[in-house]
């Protein structure tokens, strides 16, 4: 059965390409799909699949019910460009001035709705349900993903799978990694008030810049010093403004910064110690802060199960050699939402093609990717749901072991 549809997502696999070069050459920003969303839902309707459309504000879900039980397994892509002029030379360019597909969701899209086809030619075969998940705006914090789960995309599924087209690795090969693979990305911005006056008379003021200088050398213990050593994260600093003469005591200083954790609770104590250092030094010195934290998406947290079941798929597919573990990346993702309500993965498919010259990573303005990796992706989405609504999770606790070993 499933070599019969993987069989068929070749035959299939032109009309892949052809719906991802009009993707590309349409090109909508996060928050302003319009035309997208409406092509995905017809193309979906002209294939009988059950649609609703604004899910979420601008997503698309489709549902395939399968003619035989099992389990109810999702799929997302997303679908928004990025605020980019494209310089590739080639026939299916953007269309839209300072509008590109940059980041590999046009091949996403049009990706899932190739598998939809097959699924849905093979529906009575199936053991259980396909959500089809087309998600707006996973470019801009807070994303599609969040409303789309509010507006009930995940109910009833039993876990979900999706995968980031990489073209910084090459195409035939397949990344996995279980737990943390994406880092929570947050931003910080901080004000320190003291009371300005002449440099020459130090004693009756409040020197913002002494301040925040102390605050900014004593926030380096925050990681080193309350951080469990074996956890991740990273406190950085971004901009530090104050003053604006030699002779002058600057009343405030602005700083902001950026905060990477890849667990929830290391998130927490951080945003508890910063304003604690903030608080604490500012309160010696008679000084008072303004302190603004804005949590991005969380940190993308793979469960092992469907990891390992991937993994074992897409050896099939590729090869056991061309399927590796991977090193987490400080990068964020609101696939993260998903995965805090239903067991699921997110993984990596490469992409790069040095000999076409596909050699430029994502947002970048001649970035591009080998359009065979769609054909990859969707054979390993297509055997890893299959076999997930008939069986569950192909992997034992041997296999499990084997892997664990070498993380
Ligand atoms: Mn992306």
């Amino acid at each position: 059965m499933v070599t019969n549809l993987l069989k068929r997502l070749e035959e299939i696999y032109p009309e892949m390409v052809e719906l991802r070069r009009y993707l590309h050459q349409n090109p909508e920003l996060s928050f302003e799909e319009v035309n997208t969303p409406i092509t995905i839902a017809e193309y979906l309707e002209e294939l009988g699949v059950e649609v609703k459309r604004s899910v979420g504000g601008r997503g698309v879900v489709g549902i395939i019910r399968g003619g035989k039980p099992g389990k109810t397994v999702a799929i997302r892509a997303d679908f928004d460009a990025l605020p980019i002029q494209e310089e590739n030379d080639i026939p299916y360019k953007s269309n839209v001035p300072g509008v590109m597909h940059a980041c590999g969701h046009d091949a996403h899209t049009a990706t899932l709705l190739g598998i939809a086809k097959v699924f849905m030619e093979n529906r009575e075969e199936l053991h259980g349900n396909v959500v089809l998940i087309h998600q707006f705006a996973e470019e801009i914090s807070p994303g599609g993903a969040k409303p789309m789960i509010v507006d009930g995309c995940l109910d009833g599924v039993d876990a979900i799978f999706g995968t980031h087209i990489w073209s910084t690795m090459p195409v035939g090969k397949v990344s996995y990694c279980s737990g943390p693979v994406m880092a929570a990305a947050d931003a910080f911005d901080i004000e320190i008030i003291g009371k300005g006056g002449h440099g020459a008379v130090p004693h009756e003021t409040i020197d913002s810049i002494t301040v925040a200088a102390t605050f900014v050398t004593s926030l380096q213990q925050i990681v080193s010093r309350n951080i469990d050593p074996l956890k991740s994260a990273v406190i950085s600093i971004g901009s530090f403004h104050a003053g604006n003469a030699f002779n002058v005591i600057a009343d405030k200083v602005k700083i902001n910064g950026t905060v990477r954790t890849f667990d929830p609770e290391v998130q927490d104590q951080i945003i508890e110690k910063l304003e604690r250092y903030l608080k604490g030094i500012c309160d010696t010195a008679g000084a008072t802060y303004k302190f603004d934290y804005r949590k991005g998406y969380p940190a993308v947290v793979n469960h092992e199960e469907e990891t390992m079941h991937l993994a074992k798929v897409a050896k099939t597919i590729v090869g056991e050699a061309n399927v590796k573990q991977m090193a987490p990346m400080m990068g964020g993702e609101d696939f993260a939402y998903y995965l805090q309500h239903v067991p699921g993965t997110f993984f990596f498919t490469g992409a790069g093609n040095e000999e076409k010259g596909i050699v430029y990573p994502h947002h970048h303005p001649k970035f591009n990717l080998d359009e065979k990796s769609m054909l990859i992706a969707a054979k390993v989405l297509t055997k890893a749901v299959f076999e997930y609504m008939k069986d569950g999770a192909l992997v034992n606790g041997n296999e499990r072991d084997v892997v664990q070993q070498t993380t």
